[in-house]
């Protein structure tokens, strides 16, 4: 089986196999998938796994996309009941539960959530959530506990910080959560270990046209060396989310599908600001409100606006966080505030518009997801959710496919991804770790949770060196083991790689992890070959991404806030400058300048 390991040399080998060689050369690809958020990634497993030659590109790191900003629900979603979309629900609460039981028990975990009732709204909602546990249930289906009903006085008791003068009681239910850009990664190791070549920071910039006009590979652009690569395929898989417009221009034709963007904002608080042991999930006038337990800390969430600027970088403004703030203060008893707020993230729904842009033909058209081929060689995915991945990788290479998926269909219903293979049985040799490296309980929890069964690897790492089974001096809730691992078995490649999808520090420290940079910097620089001048431009290069992204959140507007975004991340201080007198913000810490 190869190797799912990767590091720098993996990465070196599978450019080595795209460079150089003419056209005819190149390694004999059955489908490139462009795109490694969670529908590629789903789609580079598909592929690989029922034997074809796949190689998946992605333009940033893993899952840096929308794909790592959600609201980290694996769910059927109540809300398609008001729609009576019950194949849809079905759908997903299916794959729910082969999650949770069979492909990653280690990552997709039940949560028991409260959908707390005003007057009245006892009868229809109660009837809402049993259809929606009869739509999930069948033969598979994980042992989730049934809902039930709770009185006012029981809600109290469970959940003491919901406002008793607003609800009159609730029901309970149980959904899943998961880690989703730890998702999107296991997928790309998963993809690998069955052979994929899987290849980050490459971006696609043409789509190869043969002398019929059929799509018949790329070019791309290695975005480490410069470097061209010209990918030849016999099919091409678009899978990138709100840049799917973008992407299928690159194949000189108009037509496939049209895909506007939507912003979601959450804010991270501390697990203490809110008294109460469970989701929360309820109705706002306009959309619907998340108050969902992650860790140490409570994800609330989310808006839903139209996005027009920088697709690559969506930020969240002062008008978010004050809207999200106003909506969960609605129905607590002890209100939060702005100075609780630990982190703000945002990321952009890619939203499906109905029908295809003519001269497309389209194979599967569903509510949430909808694969098309705008012209021969290459198939075009959208939509859906991170829930739904597995099926819209599996129509999507069917698609691609065409005749020949009967005789190789997909097999990921039955393949556990990385970390999910003899995860039981790491379970129980966790026991003796705690022994051996004076872990605690939550230690090799943690560890399970992250990597399942990989966490062996983590222990390798240790065995080897103790040092890195200390806990980080400036984020003690992981180990330097995390930070290690991430560059030489998870393909981070850059301080925020490690920052925000590896770990979560940077969403779960005030300060977007700033105090942790240096530390983080000195455990990967080694690895990576980062002498002490790229030590200095990596850890300024993440302060300026940092401090831009917390000074967008002082402003309103989403314009002003990407302007000044710009401005900081480019070290260009008369943007900087120009935003904040035509705001009339107040100066913020403009050390980026010195
Ligand atoms: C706020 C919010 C909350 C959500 N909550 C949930 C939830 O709780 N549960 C759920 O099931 N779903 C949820 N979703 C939906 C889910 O997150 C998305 O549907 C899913 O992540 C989309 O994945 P994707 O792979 O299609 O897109 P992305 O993750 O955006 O991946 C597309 C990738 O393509 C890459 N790319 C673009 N152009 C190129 C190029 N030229 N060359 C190479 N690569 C390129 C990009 O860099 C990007 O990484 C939520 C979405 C949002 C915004």
């Amino acid at each position: 089986m190869p190797s799912d390991r990767l590091d720098l040399e993996s990465r070196r080998q599978a450019m080595e196999e795209f460079s150089g060689a003419s056209l005819s050369g190149r390694p004999d690809l059955d489908i490139l998938v462009i795109g490694g958020g969670v529908t590629g990634a789903g789609i580079a497993v598909d592929a690989a796994t029922r034997g074809l030659n796949t190689c998946l590109v992605e333009a940033g790191d893993w899952a840096s996309g929308t794909s790592s900003r959600s609201s980290k629900l694996v769910h059927g979603g109540l809300r398609y009941l008001k729609t009576l979309d019950f194949r849809l629900i079905r759908e997903a609460l299916i794959e729910r539960d082969l999650l949770l039981t069979k492909l990653a028990p280690h990552l997709v975990l039940p949560q028991k959530f409260i959908f707390p009732l005003k007057q009245f709204e006892r009868p229809l909602i109660g009837a809402g959530v049993m259809l929606y546990e009869m739509l999930g249930a069948s033969r598979r289906t994980a042992r989730l506990p049934r809902h039930r009903h709770l009185s006012h006085k029981r809600l109290q008791r469970l959940f003491p910080g919901l406002s008793p003068e607003v609800f009159v009681g609730a029901i309970t239910y149980y959904d899943a959560t998961v880690d989703d850009a730890r998702l999107v990664l296991s997928l790309v190791r998963t993809a690998r270990s069955a052979g994929a070549w899987t290849l980050s920071r490459v971006k696609v910039i043409r789509l190869l046209t043969d002398a019929d006009g059929s799509v018949c590979g790329a070019v791309a652009v290695d975005l480490e060396s410069g470097n061209e690569l010209e990918i030849a395929a016999r099919s091409v898989i678009i899978a990138t989310g709100v840049w799917t417009e973008e992407t299928q221009q690159l194949g000189a034709t108009d037509s496939g599908l049209r895909v506007l963007a939507s912003k979601g904002v959450h804010i991270v608080i501390p697990r203490d600001a809110i008294a109460g042991d469970a989701a929360v999930v309820t109705q706002t006038k306009t959309s619907v409100l998340f108050v969902i337990p992650w860790g140490n800390f409570w994800l609330i969430g989310t808006t839903d606006t139209p996005w027009e600027l920088d697709r690559s970088n969506p930020l969240a403004t002062a008008s978010d966080v004050e809207y999200l703030i106003e909506q969960a203060n609605a129905i607590l008893v002890t209100p939060i505030s702005q100075e609780q707020v630990v982190a703000v993230f945002a990321g952009l729904r890619p939203l499906l518009q109905r029908g295809v842009k003519p001269g497309t033909s389209s194979s599967r058209v569903s509510r949430e997801h909808t694969v098309a081929s705008p012209v021969p060689g290459l198939t075009v995915v959208a939509g859906g959710k991170l829930t739904t991945y597995r099926v819209m990788a599996r129509d999507a290479v069917d698609h691609a496919l065409g005749e020949r998926a009967e005789q190789t269909p997909s097999v990921t219903h039955l393949t556990p991804i990385t970390g999910a293979e003899a995860y039981t049985d790491v379970k129980s040799e966790s026991r003796s770790w705690q022994e051996r490296f004076g872990w605690s309980v939550a230690i090799v929890e943690h560890l399970l949770g992250r990597y399942g069964s990989k966490a062996r690897e983590i222990v390798a790492i240790c065995e080897e060196d103790a040092t890195n089974a200390q806990p980080l001096e400036s984020a003690p809730h992981y180990l330097r083991a995390d930070v290690l691992y991430a560059v030489t078995h998870e393909g981070a490649l850059y301080l925020d790689d490690v920052l925000c999808r590896r770990t979560h520090i940077a969403m779960q420290l005030p300060d977007r992890g700033v105090a942790s940079v240096a530390e983080v910097a000195s455990i990967v620089a080694p690895v990576l070959g980062w002498d002490t001048d790229r030590v200095d431009h990596e850890i300024s290069r993440y302060l300026a991404l940092a401090s831009a992204e917390s000074y967008a959140r002082e402003l309103h507007d989403d314009r002003d806030a990407t302007r000044l975004f710009n401005g900081v991340v480019s070290h260009d201080q008369s943007a900087y400058t120009s935003v904040i007198a035509e705001t009339s913000t107040k100066q913020m810490g403009s050390e980026v300048f010195r």
